[in-house]
């Protein structure tokens, strides 16, 4: 099975269409503009034969591939998100083919030096002789998440084509919003009707993810007393410095760039005040839910001696639930990931269960009952103009597709 022309031909027509979502934004869909991939795509779906396809009012894409075997099998979901990172432009992409890249520099633009190589980017490594796609150096190219969307395209366009394929029923579903956090706020889960379902987006060919941060907003609140500075003293709590302070005091060893793998951090992402008042915020994250909690009491504790410090000030501190390890979920259910490796090994490679230093959609999913482990697309360096992505990966990818849907229906 060689799916690579028919990716590729799916993949250009997908990041040509601007889709980058909008994290200020009170819609839903954030931009009107990724309806115009939602049309296409539902469009797309009914020409190549698949039922059921609805694009409903929230922007959701999805549609079902019927079962071709006898006999009861659990229902799979396969999904992708259609929106592009805010983070960098996806406007005008033009996506150039790197063909069988020998190792050394991959020129994405050379007047403005976006030049890709194993020293700026170690996760080449595995891609010698593959071709490499890339942007032009002035957009991202949106392989995240549109490389998820061409695999499953492709597959299920294939699967479709090969009724002779022994498998249950799939469930295809595109979303909006990843990128800022929304993705799946409105996706209904039950209409959908997969038993487990696996996210498309992922990095290079080999990972996959059952795990991913467990996730606290953190918020301090400062009210100082403010006195004129020339009769100040013992006076004056000035909230601006006494936020500097608690900051500060964090240490250094727990912050997002001194961490890596399983270490978790705090992050102060928002500072603002003056001699009144000062609020933080921030967030705080840890795959290991203890550990996390531990996080939390150590920040209390700087709380707590600031206001030893700082008697004249009111220092207040609330944590918020964000989202949490979608592995505690997913461990439920051994078959989830059972299937899923074995449909990489199918695929000649090994598989990479590594822990996502972040949160997916899947993790929402999971949660909201339906398990959802997420599979590589064979890209890397998501979010910039250094964004790449193997044809030859995504051609495993969609291979793994294939080969999950096969092992569900033994
Ligand atoms: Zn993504």
């Amino acid at each position: 099975m060689d799916l690579k022309k028919a990716i590729y031909t799916r993949f250009e027509r997908y990041v040509k269409i601007d889709t980058q979502s909008d994290e200020k934004s009170p819609a839903f869909p954030s931009t009107k503009k990724q309806l115009t991939l939602a049309r296409l795509l539902a469009a797309e779906l009914r020409a190549i034969g698949a039922a059921r396809v609805k694009l409903d009012k929230y922007g959701y894409v999805t549609a079902e591939l019927p079962a071709t075997a006898k006999g009861e099998f659990p229902v799979i979901g396969l999904l992708a998100h259609m929106d592009t990172s805010p983070a960098a432009s996806g406007a005008g992409v033009r996506p150039q083919v790197h063909k069988g890249w020998k190792g050394g520099d991959i020129v994405i633009n050379r007047k403005l030096g976006v030049i890709l190589n194993e020293k700026n980017c170690p996760e080449l490594a595995v891609c010698r002789g593959e071709d490499i796609v890339t942007a032009s150096g002035d957009t991202l190219l949106g392989a995240d998440n549109k490389a998820g969307i061409a695999v499953i395209m492709a597959a299920a366009e294939y699967l479709l084509a090969h009724p002779e394929i022994a498998r249950g029923r799939l469930k295809i579903g595109f979303t909006p919003d990843e990128e800022v956090g929304q993705g799946v706020k409105y996706f209904d889960v039950k209409a959908f009707g997969a038993d487990y379902a696996y996210t498309f987006d992922g990095a290079v060919a080999g990972e996959v993810e059952d795990e991913t941060f467990n996730a606290d907003g953190v918020t301090i609140k400062i009210a100082g007393k403010s006195v004129h500075p020339g009769t100040a003293k013992n006076a004056m709590a000035n909230a601006a410095r006494i936020a500097a302070d608690i900051v500060s005091a964090w240490p250094e060893n727990q912050l997002p760039e001194t961490t890596e793998h399983r270490e978790g951090f705090i992050m102060f992402t928002d500072i603002s005040g003056e001699t009144e008042k000062a609020e933080i915020s921030g967030i705080v994250r840890d795959h290991d839910l203890k550990k996390l909690k531990a996080m939390e009491r150590q920040l209390e504790a700087i709380a707590a001696a600031a206001r030893l410090k700082y008697p004249l000030a009111k220092i207040e501190l609330a944590f918020k639930e964000q989202y949490r390890n979608m592995k505690e979920v997913i461990a439920k259910h051994p078959a989830v990931m059972g299937k899923l490796l074995a449909a990489v090994r199918q695929a000649g490679l090994q598989p990479h269960v590594t822990p996502v230093r972040g949160g997916t959609d899947g993790a929402r999913l999971s949660f909201m009952g339906l398990p959802t482990p997420n599979v590589f697309t064979g890209g890397y360096n998501y979010h910039g103009r250094y964004e790449w992505v193997s044809l030859d990966g995504m051609n495993k990818s969609a291979q793994v597709l294939v080969n999950l849907a096969r092992e569900w229906a033994k």
